[in-house]
């Protein structure tokens, strides 16, 4: 029993044998940067971040693969602008980027 003037040991142990606690001062410890699968590692356009050389702009072979029916033009116009590729796009054009707005409809080229 304490008696006055007396402290108590307040420690993790003292307190019913729970472990100790870490200090939070001690630095995490280091991450795996690399990548780990070779999906991680396909790299995704920044936005206008290509060419139209770089993405192989060109007409397109047929409509269901055309910038109109890519998920990336806006506004779907005759000609318009697209999220990945710089510059006016023509409707009628596609190119390596190509995706479908709708599931089903047309395929990457
Ligand atoms: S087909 Fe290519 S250029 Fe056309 S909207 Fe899609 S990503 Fe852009």
């Amino acid at each position: 029993m304490l008696r006055a003037g007396q402290r108590g040991d307040l420690t993790p142990q003292g307190l019913g044998g729970a472990a100790p606690v870490t200090s939070l001062r001690e630095p995490p410890p280091p991450r795996d940067t690399a990548p780990s699968t070779t999906k991680e590692t396909e790299m995704t356009p920044k936005t206008w971040g290509l060419s139209k050389q770089d993405a192989r702009y060109r007409p397109a072979p047929k409509p269901e693969v055309s910038c109109l029916a890519c998920m990336w033009m806006f506004p779907r116009l005759a000609r318009g602008s697209c999220k990945y590729v710089r510059g006016v796009v023509e409707g009628s054009a596609t190119c390596d980027e190509f995706e479908p707005r709708h599931r089903g409809s047309g395929k990457r080229t």
